[in-house]
């Protein structure tokens, strides 16, 4: 990419400059002036490939500042500062939301939810302290905060609270200098009129002409690539890579993200030719397939220059008009001027909008906020301006494939949101008909021949979708309802036109995905239905709003409703024919129609948008039919038509008449009753039944419904007459059923503000206790059944709390939401027949409840209908459908037929219903009565008849016999007393005592009956619960091993338990080492079962072996070093574990125990199984078979190995083996050193594979001549037992088994490839024990519980097969290699290595414990000769040495590093320096002032302190080494230790340690002395201990990590991580910021720009960083999502974040916006999961249930 004709810079005089400039300005021609210079520097700025900090400088230097210097005349910054002072700050805050940065709405001031609060003014102001909701920005967008219009109240945060001066008054321009304004205007101009020309500018290779450059152009072109929404980024990369030469992937990668975020990208320079080729090559290898192609132009070098500076001096005019209100002003006064051609330059800007890239119009964006936006003059210019290009930019938009975002259409919301400019443009400016003219024409396009919409799924096309973004304007517009008396002409002639328009649009989806019931076949293809549905619920808020404004002014309204009608008439059929109809001696003429076999539309908004105008008319003192609606063909019976015919359909298809019409109609059923939908459509239809019923004959009414719902025929006393027609009784059942559902409703349904008289809290709290009837529910819960708060009127809050109480969590430590429940005093209020629960809410509901009263030991269950409220007078005729003849007759047929001995077309449900509708006609009666209104005379109707209710309701009372409900029949008695209240209350009451009598007479009976009924139910129950237990004894007794064996923990008979130890532990104190060790007992698992085969065997070495199933796996979870990567497992070397514990391999189990053979026909089936899958869903599983993982059989836990089960040791040698040894420490610990230092080298060739160490120990004889006499016998007898040939040999199986699992260990616990002959197999064997162990006893000790007694079995069980199998892992190994390692081991603590290829090892950075396992179990294989089957560590004098020297070594580590211990030795008793203490104390000088540590001085301890420091810091040791020989020698544990305990005598004690540790040196022999000295003054020491080193230096006791802090409120962390930017693109915006909540460090998750490789794979940021944070395993923060990644190798899974709100839920993705505040349990939960090594388990599992999480690529995370 070489440069040809580099352009130098041009010298140029600044003073010469500026006069040129200053002359041309008073000339009034200051743009050529400018363009001579531009068109120099402009391209040697921007035109020569600088790096970015150049060409900074240098158009800072040649293009900025001689602007600067032009507008002030003398030193800017001097200038500007004087203008600052001057300046009368805007009372706005106006901040730009970046994305990602939280944002503040408050629930009780914000005028609507676009109003917000950046974080600075919300916590400043006065909200914080209300109800506020939170979120985080999508970018753009600004701070509201003083701007009054958002706000109800405190519209101004402390930050802007507003100057004392009144500046409205004052024009800012005239606070600016004369000559300044006048320089200003003309640059401002200048430079506007400059980005426009060039914005607009469409050609690539040239300039107007007076941008030329004189003379020859260079020839250097610029290959663009711009952004398209087709091609994905593995595409453009791929392609780049092809096209560019010589182009990277990482660089094709930085191209594809540039392209993304700026819209372009430089991809190539060169010659025209060269880049010819290149655009070429992109164009052909994107465009085949018929795929539109990557758009790609070639362009001058001197065009993208001035596109480049055209950009920057945006930025540049951004920041001088952010300088003074006054420049501001004046910028937006010219850029709005209209210039010769009538436009202004902004109208020009705005227009040419979509043919800009994306930063170009973001910039261009920015600019208009900075400037028109925040000055509120100049705000009402511009939203004049944008809404008469309104329709162009909306067209532009349509067609264009940017994110809305980022197109100028966008800035709607940030004037029509403005109350003030909405409502002046809607009065001056037509501005419902301007959005609604273009968005009909729009909806013009996908009409079907009826006129009507029909939006298709197949329809490709976005344009459609994006023109529903006019529809969020139109609701904007509309948010601000008019108050009666802000209502003008102007404002009426406008919004009627508006209005009528939107009719139009409703007319055009009235009718929309019409349905015919199919008969025969099924429906070949479901039908479309979803396109509908989105477009009836965006128009939803429209909707509601327009209604409102209607309901403000009686002009508006009474127009307004004669337009609606007019337009629903004319969508009326005018062909229908008529019949005619009689009932009960009512004839009716009805329209015909039949549902079954016509179609008909769920989708009616024209009609029920004129029901929600028609609940008003009562304010206005208006009815149907008065002159002054005066509307032609408003017929109420065709207006109850269409919503008639949907309840009808949905009856019909309840009745299962429906089903072949497949699953779109259930959908669309299901949506319209829905509670995001059900607003505008059921509630609306029930709305306009009810209008019909108030203004029609109730007779009528009845007969219509009855025609429509075919069951003229049902209600004829001969219809139950069987005549042989069987057929369609169950679908006629069904049908009347619905019927008198729906009559339930319309009479009982009266809680709509104007139809009945009741508020809109009432409505919310009516919706809400019947949510609660249900059962008690969570706050979110509760809103996601409760309408959008957006269109309520009511607060949701409110309403809940005045119905409810909220129940915290109910224990404290669980993480849970509470509940709420409903007030006692409100269950009155609930209604089974209440219309918005679907059928299981209310057979839910209703069995709460009758629960509830059962619980309450009521006599009375009965669920009574509640009594409603009153109709308001319009709508006061519908109650009389309850007195009407037709009505009377229904309910007296029903009654009829129950009593009846058999009635064919009778259902229980039938009655309970009419049943309800007595009941509500009582409640009305009552009322009536009460109110002196003896027009209702239901009573009077009701004992006409023969046989009259009474005598009907009685005879059911005594005898119901088809009733089997006891609910029904406690109803049935509860309105017959009813009744009799009622009709006493009336004056026609003749013979009531009878009745009366008889009625209670009935409730004894019924009384009695119950009784006598609960007797038999009683005893019939106690019989049926005798026969269950009896079948379940036989079923037990013939499956016994079956149950023996699902039962997990009884399947293993375990050795001696826990407590059983401590039973034996009263005679005398266990100990473990040493002489006097106690007798072992059996622990671990001694006998399982198989649960796969379910056969029991003992546990022994020559039988069939058994395993555990088990998981290693690498963890980093104790590091002390966090910034330190795990070391590559190639070429670790695990000898000597680093002390820092940075990366070890933990091992653990469920416990669950199989045959070896049974578990490997089980794991070569799941294999076979998983690579015929695998290979045609790849990723199908919740783990991974390439890695050996599988789920235990039994309990599904994640495991990728087997742990075999080894017998108890001591049962593997004899007793006589184990001889009494006399021998001192110091003598033995000279035999070792003689051991190590006379050592033979070795041939190089024989060493086995990848060991450097060339070494192996002497023979035992050769060491023990060299000894006295006694000491050589002792020291001989010693290792006499390991050549015992007696022990017997491990059984095939089982040495397969250990094998395997040495393997496995290997291969996972270093992350290498399996190596069955790698001299490291054993040690990786020894350090999964002791990182094991290690991790057992950090954990126990973090939640303060005892080693023992207080882990589940299947832990103590993995603990002690992993102890078992280290003993024994030497014996797959060639002995030679187990000897080197012991002899490495040794020589690593008692002499300084063996000369090269061993480096000496530092005292302090080898981790004892660790050291510990290793030597016990490598020990034994000193000396042997050949292999023998009993070199176990088992000798007791050997294992206390061991100890005593690791100790020892220990104790001298925290000696030394003392001073680097966080210990608090403050506190606690002051005590006496013992005789030990002192000891201690000269030990502790000796050894520093060896290693050179400081002189003592006053921050060394006394005596005293440091002895409880050290016994403080070796306890962990102590616990583990516990641990350690409880499990290797099976020396029970002593009671003690049960219990926690910071002491470490009991630990002494169990391990035959001195508790005065000062023993420990003192006496032992020069020799150690020796050795000590030797640790002490080595100079790696010393340069480790005083030298700044990459590696830190722990300090003993090793804290147990934690988890991150994490800030107790959220929107802290979201606003500290709002301000991270992408580490790989030079400061970008992060989109999915993730934070590590091991380390704390945040990355940018889930995005190309920060995409690497490991191993060939690519990975995302977070996957990368869990690598080396956590050896693959890793749990994260997605601050923006509130939401917990955890990720284990390449799968994952989100989990909330441990963030609640005060109802106690989570919000993943921050949907609900409350306040979160962190939940420290959960938080403690998390910090468990991921301290015990379960993240990978739970990782499994929840892909397990979340079959999306499968499909995630989780390492690109
Ligand atoms: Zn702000
Ligand atoms: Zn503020
Ligand atoms: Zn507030
Ligand atoms: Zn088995
Ligand atoms: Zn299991
Ligand atoms: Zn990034
Ligand atoms: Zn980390």
């Amino acid at each position: 990419m070489a440069m040809k004709n580099v352009i130098a810079t041009p010298e140029y005089r600044q003073d010469t400059l500026l006069e040129e400039w200053w002359n041309s300005c008073e000339k009034g021609n200051l743009l050529p002036a400018l363009k001579k210079h531009w068109r120099i520097f402009v391209l040697s700025v921007f035109g020569n490939n600088h790096d970015p900090g150049k060409e900074e400088r240098l158009a800072h230097k040649f293009l900025f500042r001689p602007m600067e210097y032009f507008l002030c005349r003398q030193d800017p910054e001097v200038v500007f500062e004087e203008l600052k002072a001057k300046n009368m700050p805007s009372q706005l805050c106006g901040k730009v939301f970046k994305t990602g940065e939280p944002t503040y709405s408050c629930r009780d001031c914000a005028n609507d939810p676009t109003c917000v609060l950046c974080i600075d003014c919300f916590q400043n102001g006065a909200h914080k302290n209300h109800r506020y909701k939170m979120n985080t920005s999508g970018g753009g967008g600004y701070c509201d905060c003083g701007d009054q219009e958002a706000w109800t109240s405190h519209p101004f945060c402390n930050l802007h609270s507003p100057n004392e001066v009144n500046q409205d008054e004052k024009n800012p321009i005239e606070t600016l200098p004369v000559d300044l304004t006048d320089r200003a205007s003309a640059l401002f101009m200048a430079a506007l009129q400059y980005i426009v020309e060039i914005l607009t500018w469409n050609q690539c290779d040239n300039l107007p002409s007076d941008l030329q450059v004189e003379g020859e152009l260079n020839d250097t072109y610029i290959t663009m690539l711009f952004n398209d929404e087709v091609h994905t980024f593995d595409q453009v990369i791929k392609t780049l890579q092809r096209a560019v030469k010589h182009c990277t992937a990482q660089q094709a990668r930085e191209f594809a993200t540039l392209v993304d975020r700026e819209g372009r990208a430089t991809v190539y320079r060169g010659c025209f030719t060269s880049c010819e080729q290149c655009r070429t090559i992109i164009d052909q290898s994107t465009s085949r397939h018929g795929s539109k192609p990557l758009k790609v132009q070639v362009m001058h070098t001197v065009v993208v220059a001035h596109q480049t500076f055209c950009l920057r001096l945006m930025v540049w005019l951004q920041k001088m008009i952010e300088k003074s209100d006054g420049l501001r002003r004046l910028f937006c006064l010219l850029s709005m001027k209209p210039q010769e051609d009538g436009k202004s330059l902004m109208e020009k800007l705005l227009l040419h909008d979509t043919q800009l890239w994306k930063v170009a119009r973001i910039l261009s964006h920015q600019l208009l906020m900075a400037g028109v936006l925040m000055d509120q003059e100049c705000k009402k210019q511009f939203a004049v301006i944008f809404t008469k290009w309104y329709p162009n930019v909306m067209r532009d938009f349509a067609r264009d494939d940017h994110d809305h975002e980022v197109c100028v259409a966008s800035l709607s919301v940030q004037i029509y949101t403005v109350p003030s400019l909405a409502r002046m443009l809607v009065t001056d400016h037509d501005l419902l008909d301007v959005i609604l003219v273009p968005f009909l024409a729009a909806c013009e396009e996908k009409k079907n021949a009826n006129g009507v919409l029909s939006l298709s799924k197949a329809d490709r096309t976005p344009s459609f979708k994006r023109a529903c973004f006019m529809l969020y304007d139109l609701k904007y517009a509309l948010l601000c309802k008019p108050t009666s008396d802000e209502w003008s002409d102007k404002l009426r002639e406008s919004f009627l036109r508006g209005h009528q328009s939107f009719l139009k649009l409703l007319k055009m989806m009235q009718g929309m995905d019409e349905v015919k019931r199919q008969t025969g076949m099924h429906l070949e293809y479901e039908p479309e239905w979803e396109g509908a549905f989105n477009l009836q619920m965006r128009v939803d808020d429209v909707i509601s709003s327009f209604t409102e404004w209607c309901s403000t002014d009686r002009t508006v309204y009474i127009e307004a409703y004669r337009q609606a009608a007019q337009m629903l008439s004319q969508c009326r059929d005018t062909t229908q024919k008529s019949e005619q109809h009689t009932v009960c001696g009512h004839t009716v003429k009805c329209l015909k129609y039949d549902v079954q076999s016509q179609p008909v539309s769920i989708h009616l908004p024209l009609s029920r948008y004129l029901a929600g105008l028609h609940v008003y008319m009562g304010d206005y003192n208006l009815q149907f039919g008065c002159s002054e609606l005066n509307v032609q063909g408003l017929d109420p019976v065709k207006m109850i038509e269409p919503p008639l015919r949907v309840q009808v359909l949905i009856a019909q298809s309840q009745a299962g008449l429906w089903r072949r019409n497949g699953y779109a109609l259930l959908n669309q059923i299901y949506f319209y009753h829905n509670v995001k939908c059900r607003q505008e459509m059921y509630d609306k239809d029930i709305l306009m039944l009810q209008i019909g019923a108030s203004a029609v004959d109730s007779n009528e009414f009845l007969i219509h419904l009855l025609n429509r719902y075919g069951l003229l025929l049902w209600i004829r006393p001969e219809y139950d007459v069987p005549t042989g027609q069987d057929d369609n009784v169950r679908q006629t059942i069904m049908l009347a059923e619905e019927f008198l559902n729906l009559l339930l409703i319309i009479l009982g349904e009266r809680y709509v503000p104007g139809l009945g008289q009741v508020t809109h809290e009432d409505t919310l709290k009516r919706e809400v206790i019947h949510l609660l009837c249900i059962s008690p529910m969570s706050n979110s819960e509760l809103s996601k059944n409760l309408p959008d708060s957006t269109n309520l009127k009511a607060d949701i809050e409110d309403a809940i709390h005045a119905v409810a109480n909220f129940r915290k969590p109910t224990s404290v430590g669980t993480a849970g939401s509470g509940k709420f429940e409903l007030k006692n005093e409100c269950y009155k209020e609930f209604n089974p027949y209440f219309y918005h629960y679907c059928r299981t809410d209310q057979s839910q509901a209703e069995e709460t409840q009758i629960k509830r009263k059962k619980e309450e030991k009521s006599a009375n269950h009965t669920l009574p209908p509640p009594v409603p409220p009153k109709f308001t007078p319009q709508f006061a005729q519908i109650s009389n459908l309850l007195q009407s003849d037709v009505l009377v007759h229904i309910l007296s047929l029903i009654l009829q037929r129950s009593v009846a001995v058999r009635s064919r077309s009778w259902s229980e449900t039938q009655l309970d219903r009419v049943l309800h509708l007595i009941g509500l006609a009582l409640h009305e009666q009552r009322r009536n009565i009460h109110e002196g209104n003896h027009n209702f005379d239901f009573i009077g109707k009701a004992l006409k008849g023969e046989p009259n209710f009474t005598q009907l309701l009685e005879s059911l009372v005594t005898d119901p016999k088809n009733i089997s409900h006891d609910s029904t029949k406690d109803l049935l008695s509860w309105i017959l007393q009813k009744f009799i209240e009622v009709r006493q209350m009336t004056s026609s009451a003749e013979a009531n005592g009878p009745v009366e009598q008889l009625a209670s007479s009935s409730k004894e009976e019924n009384e009695a009956a119950k009784k006598r009924k609960a007797r038999l139910a009683a005893k019939r129950k106690e019989k049926i619960i005798a026969k269950i237990s009896q079948m379940q004894q036989n079923f037990i007794r013939d499956n016994a091993d079956l149950f023996e064996s699902t039962d997990a923990d009884s399947s293993l008979t375990r050795g001696t338990s826990e407590m059983d130890i401590s039973e034996s532990a009263h005679h005398e104190t266990p100990v473990a080492l040493g002489k006097y060790q106690s007798l072992p007992c059996s622990i671990g698992i001694t006998k399982a079962t198989c649960i796969l085969c379910q056969e029991e065997q003992e546990i022994s070495h020559n039988s069939r072996a058994m395993v555990l199933a088990g998981f290693v796996q690498r963890s980093t979870v104790m590091s002390q070093c966090k910034s330190r990567n795990p070391t590559d497992g190639e070429n670790l070397d695990p000898l000597f574990t680093s002390s820092d514990l940075h990366v070890g391999s933990f091992t653990n189990s469920c416990g669950h125990t199989m045959h070896a053979d049974c578990w490997q026909s089980f794991f070569q089936a799941i294999l076979v199984k998983e690579r015929r899958r695998l290979s045609r869903i790849p990723h199908s599983l919740s783990y991974n078979i390439v890695q050996l993982e599988y789920l235990c059989p039994l309990c599904e836990s994640l495991s990728n190995t087997v742990i075999p089960l080894v017998p108890a040791l001591h049962s593997l040698v004899t007793d006589s083996d184990l001889c009494d040894v006399n021998l001192s420490f110091g003598d033995w610990l000279d035999g070792l050193q003689k051991t190590v230092k006379n050592a033979t080298k070795q041939e190089s060739s024989s060493a086995s594979k990848g060991d450097p160490f060339p070494f192996l120990p002497s023979s035992l004889s050769s060491i023990t001549k060299m000894m006295a006499d006694s000491v050589a016998s002792n020291f001989q007898l010693l290792w006499q037992y390991v050549n015992n040939t007696k022990g017997g040999r491990f059984s095939e199986s089982l040495m397969e088994m250990m094998k395997k699992f040495a393997k496995d260990v290997y291969s996972f616990g270093l992350g290498v490839d399996p190596d069955d002959m790698n001299h490291r197999v054993s040690i990786v064997a020894w350090n999964t024990c002791a990182y094991t162990i290690i991790n057992l006893e950090q954990y126990l000790r973090y939640e303060n519980k005892p080693l023992f007694g207080a882990s589940p079995s299947r832990n103590v069980d993995c603990i002690n097969a992993l102890v078992k199998f280290a003993a024994v892992c030497s014996h797959i190994m060639p002995q030679e290699v187990i000897k080197k390692h012991c002899l490495r081991l040794l020589s690593g603590l008692l002499s300084n290595g063996l000369g090269e290829g061993d480096d000496p090892q530092c005292i302090i950075d080898v981790d004892m414990f660790h050291y510990l396992v290793a030597v016990t179990m490598a020990l034994p294989s000193l000396y042997t000769e050949g292999t023998t089957a009993s070199n176990l560590p088992l000798n007791s004098l050997n294992n206390q040495y061991i100890l005593e020297l690791v100790l020892t070594a220990h104790i001298v580590q925290v000696m030394l590093l003392h001073d680097r211990s966080q210990d608090g030795e403050e506190g606690g008793m002051e005590m006496e320096n013992d005789a030990d203490s002192v000891a201690l104390m000269s030990m502790y000088t000796e050894i520093r002032r060896k290693a050179g540590c400081l002189p003592p001085s006053n921050n060394d301890p006394l005596p005293w302190q440091l002895t409880r420091h050290i016994k403080r810091a070796v306890l962990p040791f102590l616990r583990c080494a516990t641990v350690l020989y409880h499990n290797l020698t099976g020396v029970p544990i002593p009671a003690q230790l049960q219990e926690w305990t910071e002491e470490v005598e009991p630990f002494c004690s169990y391990l035959s340690l001195p508790t005065s540790f000062s023993e420990l040196f003192l006496n032992q022999g020069e020799l150690l002395e020796r050795v000590v000295n030797q640790w002490c003054s080595s100079d790696v020491l010393r340069s480790r201990l005083y030298s700044a080193s990459s590696r830190s230096v722990v300090s003993y006791p090793l804290p147990v990590n934690h988890l991150i802090d994490l800030p107790d409120d959220y929107s802290q962390l979201i606003n500290q991580i709002s301000s991270f930017t992408c580490p790989s693109s030079k400061g970008n915006d992060s989109q999915l910021p993730t934070m590590c909540l091991v380390c704390g460090l945040v990355v940018c998750s889930q995005s190309y720009c920060c995409q690497t490789e490991i191993k060939d794979m690519k990975v995302g940021a977070a996957t990368e960083h869990t690598y080396r944070c956590g050896a693959g395993v890793g749990i994260l923060l997605r601050v923006r999502e509130c939401q917990i990644v955890l990720l284990a190798g390449t799968k994952g899974c989100f989990i909330p974040a441990p963030y609640v709100d005060s109802y106690g839920e989570t919000d993943q993705g921050l949907r609900r916006g409350n306040p979160l505040h962190l939940c420290k349990d959960s938080y403690k939960n998390l910090q468990k999961m991921w301290f015990t090594h379960c993240i990978p388990e739970t990782v499994a599992h929840n892909i397990e249930s979340h079959m999306n999480f499968m499909s995630i690529h989780w390492q690109h995370l």
